[in-house]
C-alpha cells in the first residue's frame, strides 16, 4: 500500500505543497479500526462539537510502517478549556503547554491544542485569556499548518482523520515514512538551537525505525551538540532512558557517539570510549545489547542497571586510584561511587531511587567474590543480588576477567541447598590456606617453638 502512496505522491513531488495534501482512503494504508477506540471516540466528540480534531504523532507513523503505537495524541483546534468542558473524566495538565489529559476506560489519551512554534510567531496572541480569566500565556496557539510546523521531524507530523479515513499532510511526511527518511521539519541548524532535546529525537528515531538521517538535518548536528549543556537535567535525564531504554539502545548509542551527542550525557566517561578495542566501550555496548534483548523478551530493564554500567569504567578508574593512595578497597570504592554520581547528576539528573541500587550494585561486586561460608547464602538473599550477579556476568562478557566468579554464582543459583552449603566451605577453605600458612610463619619465631 505504501507503494501506491509513494507513486502517486511523487509524481507531484515538484508541485506546490503549501496548504498541505489530503491523501483519500485509497492512498494509504490506514483505516480507522487501527486507532485505540478512545481516540476515535474523543475525535468524534470534538468534531461533533464543530471543532477540528485528528489523531496525530508517533501513533499514525508507526501504523503506516506497520508498528505497534506506543500511545494515541489527538490534536485539535478546541483551546484546553474547551476540551475539558466536553469531557467529563479530563484535566488541564502543564503550565508552559496546557494539555488535557482525558480518560475513557483505563487509558489517559492526551489531547494538544493546534500550537504555532513561539519563537517564530509574532507576540499579538501569545498572551490570551480565557473567559474566566485564566491566564494561558506561552500557549501560543494556531492553526494546524502551524502545528505541523513547530513538530520536530516531517514523520512526526501526520494527522489522521478517522471519520473520513484521511491523512493531512503539511511537510511531504507521507513521502520520508515511505522513503525512510528522518528529516527536521524547517531549518535544521534553527530548530535544534530551539530545543536541543530534538538533536537526540533524531538520534532515536533514526535508530528505532531505522531511517536514514537526511543530510541537511544531520549537516548541523555535530557543531549544535554543545547545545545539549543548556537542557535542564530533569529533562535530559528523561530523554536518555527513552535513547537507552526502548529496545535500539545500542544503535542509538553509535548514533550518539557518531554525531558527538554522547560526550554532553555522560562527559565523565567519553574519554574512555575513544579506545576502540578498550574495556569501557565493550561493557557499555554489551550493556546495551543485553538492555534490548531483555526489552525484546518482555524482561524488566532499570534505569539503575543502565547508569551503573555506564558509569562503571569511570569508578573503577577512580577507586583504583584512591586505593593507591592508601584506601581499603570497599571505602575507596564507595568514595569513587560517591564522587562519579555527584558529577553526573547535574548533567542527567538520575534520581535518588535509581543512585542507591546503582551504588548497591557496585558494592556488591567487591561482595560477591567474597562469599565463602554464611556469607554466600545472605549475598543470594539481597535485594539486589540478582543486578549484581548480572553485572559480574556483563564485566565478564566485555572482557573482565574475574577468576570464574560468574559461573561460580550460576552454579550456586543451580544446585539444592546441600550442594550451596558444600560450595561456599571449599570457598572458605580456600580462602583461609594462604593465611593459615602467614600466622605459622609469624609464629615460628615464638619462644616456646625454639
Ligand atoms: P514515541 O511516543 O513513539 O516515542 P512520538 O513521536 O509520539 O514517539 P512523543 O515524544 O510522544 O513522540 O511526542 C509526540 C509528538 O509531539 C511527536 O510526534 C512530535 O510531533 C511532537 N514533539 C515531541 N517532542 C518535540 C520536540 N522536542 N520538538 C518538536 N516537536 C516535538
Ligand atoms: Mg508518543
Amino acid at each position: 500500500m505504501l507503494e501506491r502512496i509513494s507513486k502517486f505522491f511523487k509524481k507531484d513531488k515538484n508541485s506546490d505543497f503549501s496548504g498541505g495534501y489530503v491523501f483519500g482512503p485509497s492512498e494509504h494504508s490506514l483505516s480507522p479500526e487501527m486507532i485505540n477506540r478512545d481516540a476515535r471516540k474523543i475525535v468524534d466528540v470534538l468534531q461533533k462539537a464543530g471543532h477540528e480534531a485528528y489523531v496525530v504523532g508517533g501513533c499514525v507513523r508507526d501504523l503506516l510502517l506497520g508498528l505497534k503505537p506506543k500511545d494515541f495524541d489527538v490534536a485539535t483546534s478546541a483551546k484546553p478549556w474547551e476540551v475539558k468542558a466536553l469531557f467529563r473524566r479530563s484535566r488541564i495538565i502543564g503550565r508552559r503547554f496546557q494539555i488535557v489529559h482525558v480518560q475513557f476506560s483505563r487509558e489517559i489519551i492526551e489531547v494538544t491544542t493546534f500550537r504555532s512554534n513561539e519563537n517564530q510567531s509574532n507576540s499579538k496572541n501569545r498572551r490570551q485569556q480565557t473567559d474566566s480569566g485564566m491566564l494561558t500565556r506561552d500557549n501560543v496557539f494556531g492553526s494546524i499548518e502551524e502545528d505541523a510546523s513547530r513538530r520536530d521531524l516531517t514523520v512526526n507530523a501526520l494527522y489522521y482523520d478517522p471519520s473520513d479515513n484521511s491523512i493531512h499532510d503539511f511537510t511531504r511526511g507521507l513521502d520520508d515514512v515511505d522513503d525512510r527518511i528522518i528529516r527536521i521539519i524547517g531549518d535544521p541548524s534553527t530548530r535544534f538551537r530551539e530545543d536541543p532535546v530534538r538533536l537526540l529525537r533524531v538520534a532515536r528515531f533514526a535508530a528505532k525505525l531505522d531511517f536514514e538521517i537526511e543530510p541537511n538535518t544531520a549537516k548541523p548536528m555535530r557543531h549544535r551538540a554543545g547545545d545539549l549543556q543548556q537542557v535542564s537535567p530533569p529533562r535530559l535525564f528523561d530523554e536518555t532512558l527513552k535513547l537507552f531504554m526502548s529496545g535500539n539502545g545500542l544503535i542509538t548509542f553509535k548514533l550518539l557517539l557518531k554525531y558527538k551527542l554522547f560526550e554532553y550525557i555522560v562527559p565523565q566517561l567519553n574519554p574512555m570510549l575513544n579506545d576502540q578495542q578498550g574495556q569501557p566501550l565493550k561493557l557499555v555496548g554489551q550493556a546495551l545489547i543485553n538492555t534490548d534483548k531483555r526489552i525484546r523478551n518482555s524482561q524488566r530493564v532499570t534505569p539503575a542497571f543502565i547508569y551503573a554500567a555506564l558509569l562503571w569504567p569511570v569508578v573503577q578508574r577512580l577507586a583504583s586510584n584512591y586505593e593507591k593512595n592508601g584506601n581499603s578497597p570497599p571505602y575507596a570504592l564507595s568514595k569513587a561511587a560517591g564522587d562519579i554520581i555527584a558529577a553526573q547528576v547535574p548533567v542527567t539528573a538520575i534520581p535518588k531511587r535509581f543512585t542507591i541500587p546503582m551504588r548497591e550494585i557496585w558494592d556488591l561486586q567487591l561482595h560477591l567474590k567474597r562469599r565463602g561460608g554464611n556469607r554466600a547464602k545472605r549475598l543470594a538473599e539481597h535485594p539486589r543480588f540478582r543486578a549484581a550477579y548480572d553485572f559480574i556476568l556483563l564485566r565478564e562478557q566485555a572482557g573482565e576477567d574475574l577468576d570464574g566468579l560468574g559461573d561460580w554464582w550460576t552454579q550456586y543459583q543451580d544446585v539444592d541447598e546441600d550442594q550451596r552449603q558444600s560450595m561456599a566451605e571449599d570457598v572458605l577453605n580456600k580462602d583461609k590456606k594462604p593465611k593459615r600458612r602467614r600466622r605459622r610463619r609469624n609464629q615460628s619465631p615464638k619462644p616456646d617453638n625454639g
